[in-house]
């Protein structure tokens, strides 16, 4: 996939389907219109874009969203429980080269995913060599044309080796939740071994909150909970969040410091207010939430509409930005699906992409490919369209 850069700069007229962009949501981007437009006026946009802010970040936003935390949610954390970063992806660069390597106990240590698909970008972050472990999921098939992924809590283990678990809440590329039990139970095993259980919201709660039912978030004392601002609609600010312990939170703000000497203020800065007030987490219920969950409709619709009559399986859409498709026994690789589509202007992500760390071959990873339902619609309708022609053609050829 080198050439998806080519391919988005060659000027065609491409149905993008490949991305994680966010949807640009009308209601949401008038809100920040309007921020910004007060921000000016107040001078408080001058006064962001003029100092450096301190390497663990804006102070008023990390006191904003502990009292949130707190408030809502009954923790117990407080400013210097959190740390801002470049953008969550930098929040992993930073977490996964602190947890894996060479240890000061002489272990080599590395990150374990619970299960495979998970998010493409934990591939290539820990500099470690096989910085990163991952098990197959179990598979649980709900009807005709709807599956789910389980971790295997029977293969699970946590030993020595493991220098911390990471889970995204809600799963990109999948779609999944990992249920509350779930998440007690990593709680349960990581706090018995003494490692870091690290959950990326991406898209989860408090925001953006593009999750299909009600969750709260889930916290403890080893827990790292990693949060951002680009699925709110910023991604373009760069604004990771990190809630964890005063040492975890000293650490990055010490790499921080050395790395990029300090944040980013103006994400951070610009959404303090939504974060004090709590319209941070109204704009993902009652906007951002509902907005998805239509999309998603219409996603399922056209594939329902197109698909019919092929063997094709969904991952129940539980939250996120994707829909992930697995044609069994497809007698092409993804790979090659992705490279026709490509040629007829339809860009989606093979699914081969989003196992990092797992060691071994396995049929079913070429199976699948991730779809964003976050374009516009048109877009994702003729994407579906053309995808399900492709997959019937590869069937007869
Ligand atoms: N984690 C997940 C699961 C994501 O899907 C993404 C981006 O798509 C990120 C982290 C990185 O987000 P950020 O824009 O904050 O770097």
């Amino acid at each position: 996939m080198d050439d998806l850069g080519d391919v988005l700069s060659g000027g065609r007229d491409l149905c993008n389907l490949g991305g994680g962009n966010p949807a640009q949501i009308p209601a949401v981007q008038s809100i920040f219109d309007k921020t910004i437009s007060e921000a000016v006026g107040n001078g408080t946009f001058r006064a962001l874009i003029s100092s450096y802010d301190g390497p663990q970040g804006h102070r008023p936003f990390l006191i904003a969203l502990s009292n949130l935390l707190n408030r809502e949610y009954g923790w117990s954390v407080g400013p210097d429980n959190i740390a801002m970063t470049t953008g969550s992806q930098s929040s992993f660069y930073i977490l996964f080269n602190l947890l894996t390597g060479l240890c000061g106990d002489g272990q080599r240590r590395h990150i374990k995913l619970p299960m495979v698909p998970e998010y493409i970008g934990y591939a290539d972050v820990a500099f470690a060599n096989d910085g990163l472990r991952a098990n197959r999921p179990l598979i649980d098939i709900i009807d005709s044309h709807t599956f789910k992924y389980r971790i295997d809590f029977d293969e699970f283990k946590i030993d020595d080796t493991a220098g911390g678990i990471c889970v995204s809440r809600p799963t990109n590329p999948t779609g999944n939740l990992l249920s509350a039990e779930e998440i007690e139970k990593l709680m349960e095993l990581t706090h018995a071994a003494g490692v870091p259980l690290i959950i990326d919201n991406a898209y989860g709660v408090p925001f953006p909150n593009i999750v299909f039912s009600n969750i709260e978030p889930m916290f403890d004392s080893h827990v790292i909970y990693c949060m951002s601002l680009s699925k709110l609609g910023l991604p373009g600010l760069r604004t990771g969040i990190v809630v964890a312990s005063e040492e975890i939170i000293e650490v990055i703000g010490s790499v921080n410091a050395i790395m990029s000497l300090a944040t980013g203020s103006l994400g951070a800065g610009l959404t303090t207010p939504l974060v004090e007030t709590g319209e941070a987490l109204r704009l993902g219920r009652e906007v951002i939430r509902p907005y998805y969950e239509s999309r998603l409709k219409q996603a399922l619709f056209w594939c329902k509409e197109h698909m019919v009559g092929l063997d094709y399986f969904i991952h129940q859409p539980e939250g996120g930005i994707f829909l992930w498709l697995w044609f069994p026994a497809l007698p092409v690789a993804t790979q090659v699906l992705y490279q026709r589509l490509k040629a007829r202007g339809i860009l989606v992500i093979p699914g081969h992409y989003f196992f990092p760390g797992l060691n071994e071959t396995w049929d079913h990873a070429h199976e699948c490919v991730r779809i964003s339902y976050s374009q516009s619609p048109d877009q994702v309708e003729k994407g579906i369209r053309i995808l399900a022609e492709e997959v019937r053609r590869a069937f007869e050829l």
